[in-house]
């Protein structure tokens, strides 16, 4: 019982849009409470906590939690029927998605030689204050790194492809890939697959 209740559930917004995970435990709370429902994976159909207690007495398949007076199916995807938004992350600042915004590309001579060969470069040299940001961080093959060293682009003549900034992306939820259940795959969109795994 105490494994069934913390495994996680797929938590939709009232659009259908994917937007978290949550435990099984607390989706049980949502639905007593009416504020989720259950989505079928197979069916689509929604249900609340009574058509949801009929549904599980009817089909009796799959895990189900067993109190004293009834046995519920266990659910996997539930939908928030009174929430529509998605909770917007910020694009971790991380290796992985500074070579995927800079698309494996130095962006001073344009080279894709490979992750291998390419180097993170600070814009602003740590040594004249720079920080690892967003904004100070772009790729550079090794040999842009070692002609700009320790100069600002302009010290070292250098031109930036593209002034460095933040991604756009909103990772709609970080959760490891090995959770991932497969029913959930087509609640899932094509975002999500490109969504930063925590942790980094
Ligand atoms: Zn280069």
């Amino acid at each position: 019982m105490e494994a069934v209740l913390d495994q996680r559930a797929l938590v939709l917004n009232r659009s259908w849009v994917p937007i978290d995970t949550t435990t099984v435990r607390r989706a049980m709370v949502w639905l007593c409470q009416g504020v989720a429902k259950v989505v079928e994976p197979e069916t689509y159909e929604v249900h609340d906590f009574q058509s949801w207690s009929e549904l599980s007495a009817a089909r009796r398949d799959g895990p189900c939690l067993h109190t004293v007076s009834l046995s519920i199916r266990v659910p996997e995807v539930m939908m928030l029927t009174g929430y529509n938004g998605v909770p917007r992350k910020e694009v971790v600042f991380s290796r992985r998605n500074l070579y995927k915004r800079d698309g494996y590309t130095c962006q001073y001579c344009g080279t894709q030689p490979g992750s291998e060969e390419l180097t993170i470069d600070h814009v602003l040299p740590k040594a004249q204050g720079g920080k690892s940001t967003w904004d100070n961080c772009v790729l550079a093959c090794v040999e842009c790194n070692k002609r700009k060293a320790n100069r600002t682009p302009f010290q070292a003549r250098m031109r930036l492809a593209k002034a460095p900034v933040r991604p756009k992306w909103h990772p709609l939820i970080a959760l490891k890939v090995g959770r991932v259940r497969r029913c959930w795959e087509r609640f899932i969109s094509e975002i999500y697959w490109d969504t930063p795994l925590v942790p980094e």
